[in-house]
């Protein structure tokens, strides 16, 4: 890929903190799943991932510090400590035995970003059964959709969002009981539903964690839904080995960080890094309420003194919208590190980090399905700005081509593919074997998506499977004609489509949203066409540029190109479940 951006050299002597990987190549040579295993607390064999975020550390040093802070959206602060998380999540393991919830059973989470919504996903793990959270968002439609999927047991929500259960309860044969979190808000509930204070009262503050082995389910997560039907990825207590051991060397963790992941516990980012691989670390996390807001995010990190920082190139477009000034602003000096994941971070953004905050951003890449980081920048790797980084240790993606064989040439394209046998993997979509059989081939698991690997190890994002562009003989990335184009001052966010062509098999058509004072105009569009030949040639440029309000995105910050294609092409939009409202 043509970046036209330096690489970013890295000098340990300039880190604000002395990494934990201070030698990747040594690292991945010496690097055994069994030590981090080790490092962990696994009594007999035994693995719980609600053991190995909270209870380990409440019955060890860490007792009395930090593990949440909660700000919540209209400015309280709650803080708790490892043992108040204990403690909390014991007194819901209890609540939640009581209302017949055993291992195994699947407990849908319909809740904002609210410390109950974190007792209950760990309180359901201490009994052993499979924690299941939704977007809070979501309709009824999708709501049914994933508890019918998963023959959901058991949904803990709102007063606020129990209208959504209500209309769909009776379509929903498995649904016991839905317990409704009535501590924060006195809205009525209805006679059938269980009332979180009520079971709570009087339970014990004692739990002794239910026997769960590596191989026991845990958590279900639904994928985001960016190229169809949302999938229900499960997983396994086991997992918690890779959230741990990509906390420790991917984000760095340092006894003394405050981290703040951005994402919601909807989306697998914000379980696998809003809740086990900070607390799998025994590290104090923000978690906040909130929504969005340029100002409001840097107002957090200032007040809390965040120090790492996870968030999404979504968010990172939009604060580029508001420009590095907005940034400079506020004191952000705190910040030591700052990741993105969810999409291809453009080469644009990974510098603009540069100007806002000193720090350049860290790309890294992974699925809901591989339950973990799989690519990565570290904090010690020099960064090819477009580029997802290089392998964890212990996990060996490759390219693939179509017959499953591996491609050591560099810079070539084709499948990206991982090794099975990490820890993470999903052990199954959950009802449909099937599907999950078809991700396997020839010894690989496929992810989906296009990438090449460079001399140096670096991979390189080329399109997800259906979305890369076959014009005139050409394969163009979708990605590489968005990043070219954001590069243009004029254009704040594009999505790119392949569009049927009689004569060239498909050309590229660009959508664009436009920063605050431009406006559309033929010498604008003709500027930005201009920027993206000579940048990408001509026959890579796209066609068509067509300027739109906002870009369909999922709830989780996802361009959504096949719903840009389909309203092009004037095609039936197929699942919207995931779609973010207008
Ligand atoms: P669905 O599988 O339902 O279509 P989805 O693939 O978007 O949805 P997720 O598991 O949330 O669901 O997202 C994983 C996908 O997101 C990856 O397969 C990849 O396409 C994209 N992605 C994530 N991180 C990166 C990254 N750093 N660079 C490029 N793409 C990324
Ligand atoms: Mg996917």
């Amino acid at each position: 890929m043509v970046t036209g951006y330096d690489e970013i050299g890295k000098n340990i002597a300039d880190l604000k903190a002395s990494p934990n990987i201070n030698d990747y190549k040594s690292e991945v040579a010496s690097w055994s799943w069994e030590n981090i295993w080790n490092e962990l607390d696994t009594p007999n064999g035994l693995i719980n991932q609600a053991h190995e975020c909270i209870d380990r550390h409440a019955d060890g040093d860490r007792a009395q510090k930090l593990a949440m802070i909660w700000n919540s959206s209209n400015g309280i602060v709650e803080e708790y400590t490892f043992a108040d998380l204990k403690k909390e999540t014991n007194i819901v393991a209890n609540a939640f035995r009581k209302a017949g919830i055993n291992k195994g059973d699947r407990v849908f989470f319909l809740s904002d970003r609210i410390p109950e919504l974190y007792f209950g996903v760990f309180g359901t793990l201490k009994l052993g059964a499979i924690a299941a959270p939704l977007f809070s968002a979501f309709g009824p439609e999708p709501i049914k959709e994933r508890v019918q999927r998963a023959d959901g047991k058991v949904i803990v929500t709102t007063p606020k969002l129990l209208a959504k259960v209500n209309e769909i309860r009776s379509e929903l044969p498995s649904l016991e009981s839905v317990i409704v979190i009535d501590t924060r808000d006195d809205e009525p509930i209805a006679d059938e539903d269980l009332a979180w204070s009520e079971l709570c009262e009087g339970m014990s503050e004692n739990f002794t964690i239910e026997s769960t082995g590596a191989e026991d389910w845990s958590i279900m997560h639904f994928t985001s839904g960016t190229t169809g039907l949302p999938k229900g990825a499960a997983h396994v207590h086991n997992t918690v080995v890779s959230h741990y051991a990509t906390g420790k060397y991917v984000l760095d963790f340092q006894e003394d960080d405050i981290y703040w992941c951005t994402a919601d516990p909807g989306w697998v980012t914000g379980t696998s890094y809003g809740m086990f691989a900070p607390w799998s670390n025994g590290v104090t996390q923000v978690i906040d309420e909130g929504g969005f807001g340029a100002n409001r995010w840097y107002e957090i990190i200032q007040k809390f003194n965040v120090t790492v920082w996870y968030t999404a190139p979504t968010a990172i477009r939009l604060l580029m919208k508001a420009g590095a000034e907005r940034a400079r602003r506020y004191d952000l000096s705190t910040l030591r590190y700052v990741m993105s994941v969810g999409e291809p971070l453009n080469p644009e953004g990974v510098v603009w980090g540069l100007e806002a905050f000193d720090l350049p951003i860290h790309d890294n890449w992974w699925q809901t399905e591989t339950g973990a980081i799989m690519i990565a920048n570290y904090p010690i790797l020099p960064i090819r700005p477009g580029s997802m980084g290089k392998p964890f240790p212990g996990v060996y993606p490759a390219i693939i081509d179509d017959e499953g064989t591996e491609i050591e040439e560099p810079m070539v394209e084709g499948q990206l593919a991982v090794r099975p046998g990490w820890p993470s993997m999903f052990r199954t979509y959950w009802n449909d074997q099937e599907r999950y059989d078809s991700r396997f081939k020839n010894g690989w698991y496929l992810t989906g998506d296009k990438a090449k690997k460079d001399a140096d190890g670096y991979f390189w994002f080329v399109g997800r499977d259906d979305d890369v562009i076959n014009t005139a003989g050409h394969l163009v990335s979708p990605f590489e004609v968005e990043s070219a184009l954001i590069e243009h001052q004029a254009v704040a966010e594009a999505g790119v489509i392949g569009k049927p062509d009689d004569l060239a098999m498909e050309v590229v058509k660009a959508f664009i949203t436009l920063n605050e004072n431009f406006d559309e105009s033929p010498e604008l569009l003709r500027d930005i066409n201009n920027h993206c030949r000579t940048r990408l040639g001509p026959a890579v440029a796209p066609r068509d540029i067509e300027v739109i309000e906002i870009l369909p995105k999922t709830r989780s910050g996802k361009i959504m190109r096949r719903l840009l294609k389909a309203r092009e092409l004037g095609l039936p939009e197929g699942d919207t479940s995931t779609l973010e409202d207008d």
